[in-house]
């Protein structure tokens, strides 16, 4: 099931996506509240999906927590940037956070912040949590999860080398693009991660190489924080990140989702 979050008018809710009844295009069925917290009682409205504006599925309220170097070949990529200190791949998958501020939906502008020199994209498969969790072991962590989206993890690259830690240059406002809705069912096994940029392939991965698998990065982050609903665990970025300029259009496709686009001003 596909759940996107949409504006219609001066309306904005969630809606579940569904064939058109008479075969002409996907609609919207509106759903009353927001599903990860109460389910999926519709209002009985139904939208064309061409005509609504899809915002961003989720906006967490609690946290975006990132890992890095989860792709053995982005590691090796990333010893370059930094200088020989990153050759190796974590023995433990290595978390950062994002602000919530940082979030925006499909189609929205990605803004390069004056101060970063070098700004890059790291397409990626998110997870959306749908409950409470705490400690969880990884054959259970998948009970934690309501369902799966595509992120783009802007990172100023300069900023992120100078300062040592990855606060400031993965925090800035629109560093954090999400949808363009959420999964709740995906083959975890082998699901193409791929990065666009003006049509162009950067980056082509595929969940099958992730070093820390989905349920052992869900129970790591849960051992150290508590995980609550509709917070968003971004996976890690195959090989092949690069700049963004303005102008630029960058796509992040995760096959079994879509693929989320967003302009660079
Ligand atoms: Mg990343």
């Amino acid at each position: 099931m596909r759940i996107a979050r949409f504006r219609a008018g001066d309306t904005i809710a969630f809606g579940v996506l569904d064939e058109a009844e008479d075969g002409s295009g996907i609609e919207l069925v509106e759903l009353a509240g927001d599903p990860v917290a109460t389910g999926y009682e519709t209002t009985g409205r139904r939208l064309r999906l061409a005509e609504v504006r899809l915002l961003a599925p989720v906006i967490p309220r609690s946290k975006i927590v990132g890992i890095g170097k989860n792709y053995l070949d982005h590691v090796a990529e990333m010893k370059d940037v930094t200088g020989g200190g990153g050759a190796e791949a974590p023995t433990e998958p290595l978390l950062f956070l994002k602000p919530n501020t940082s979030v925006i939906g499909p189609d929205d502008d990605i803004v390069l912040p004056g101060i970063a020199e070098r700004v890059e994209h790291e397409g990626e498969l998110a997870v959306v949590i749908g409950r409470t969790a705490k400690n969880l072991p990884a054959e259970r962590a998948m009970e934690a999860v309501f369902g799966f989206t595509c992120a783009n993890d802007v990172s100023a690259r300069d900023l992120q080398v100078r300062d040592g830690q990855w606060a400031r240059a993965k925090g800035f406002d629109t560093f954090c693009p999400l949808g363009p809705w959420i999964e709740t069912e995906l083959d975890l096994s082998d699901a193409r991660v791929e990065t666009r940029v003006n049509g162009e392939l950067r980056q082509s991965g595929s969940t099958a190489q992730l070093i820390h698998s989905i349920p052992q990065i869900i129970a790591h982050v849960s051992q150290a924080f508590t995980l609550l609903p509709g917070d968003v665990i971004l996976t890690g970025t195959p090989a092949g990140v690069g700049p963004l300029v303005a102008g630029d259009t960058v796509e992040v496709a995760v096959e079994g989702i879509g693929a989320l686009r967003n302009p660079v001003v």
